[in-house]
């Protein structure tokens, strides 16, 4: 049997170890790990790195603790508008939603988009209303309310800033996977509430195929976390996968350029998860710190 590799995230930014209780430590480190166990049980059993993806980030949405399903962050009129994307490396499908309200799995309305539209990238109340048609589950607001957030929300409205969601002590929190099955098929997948006090109608790099996410199985799968302007201004998950495709570099050389190089020089803060067929992983950042298990 061929070797299978998983890798992911739940979000960049400075995590301070002052704010840092032991019981959070233990509660994150659980998190990653119960995120990481879902998707690894897919992929020993010969499952496919595309439903290891969905399933790692299902469990990270399903938890308070980042910024993505019920953990989204509030926009500045107090709703929790969410992004999220998915894409195969095999046959380059992807499936993609912005500023969705309500919807309790993004990244599986992200999949149902690839899977079951003649689109890849829908948003707003039309892909609800699509959601509505494929059986996909909703929630009603009280389920995204967290108490966190909404103090996050008071506080960037005092100040006037976007703020990434762990950047109180500063991070983004957005939730991402990517994975290697034993048939030697990359998947990517992120999903995010986006920034703190961000405009209704604003969208960030997570559901953009190229900038947030992308797998191609010539050559890696990416998820990026990070403030997004930044990462869709530089392409960041399509250039890395450029430059070893027509540069030849290595996944760490790649990853090296785009998060150490080219993003600082634009004043891009933030990171990623990378993937290669052959297993080697990357999770490079140039943010203090980023939530990241493989
Ligand atoms: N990249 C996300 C966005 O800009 C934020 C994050 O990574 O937390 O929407």
């Amino acid at each position: 049997m061929n070797t299978y590799a998983i890798a992911i995230h739940g979000g960049a930014g400075t995590i301070l170890r002052s704010v840092m209780t032991p019981e959070k430590e233990t509660a994150y480190k659980k998190a990653l790990e119960d995120a990481i166990v879902a998707g690894e049980n897919i992929l020993k059993k010969g499952g496919s790195s595309l439903n290891a993806v969905e399933a790692a980030i299902r469990t990270l949405e399903d938890n308070p603790l980042f910024n993505a399903g019920k953990g989204a962050v509030f926009t500045n009129d107090g709703k929790n508008e969410m992004d999220a994307s998915i894409m195969t490396g095999k046959d380059l499908m992807a499936g993609a939603v912005a500023g969705v309200q309500n919807i309790k799995n993004p990244i599986s309305l992200a999949r149902a988009i690839m899977e079951k539209s003649e689109h890849v990238f829908m948003s707003g109340l039309g892909a609800q209303e699509f959601a509505k048609k494929n059986n996909i589950v909703f929630a009603a607001d009280d389920y995204f309310f967290t108490e966190a957030r909404f103090e996050q929300l008071k506080k960037a409205k005092e100040t006037d800033s976007i703020v990434m969601d762990h950047n109180d002590e500063k991070k983004f929190g957005t939730v991402g996977a990517v994975a290697l099955d034993t048939l030697g098929n990359l998947a990517a997948g992120t999903s995010t509430g986006g920034m703190t006090n961000k405009k209704h109608g604003r969208v960030g790099d997570t559901p953009i195929i190229g900038s947030g996410t992308y797998a191609n199985n010539n050559t890696c799968a990416i998820s990026c976390t990070g403030h997004g302007e930044f990462f869709i201004r530089s392409v960041v998950a399509y250039d890395i996968s450029c430059l070893m495709e027509y540069k030849g570099l290595s996944l760490k050389q790649a990853c090296e350029k785009v998060v150490m190089d080219k993003l600082v020089k634009i004043g891009g803060e933030g990171g990623l998860i990378a993937l290669d067929t052959k297993g080697n992983i990357e999770l490079p950042f140039n943010s203090d710190g980023m939530y990241r298990a493989s």
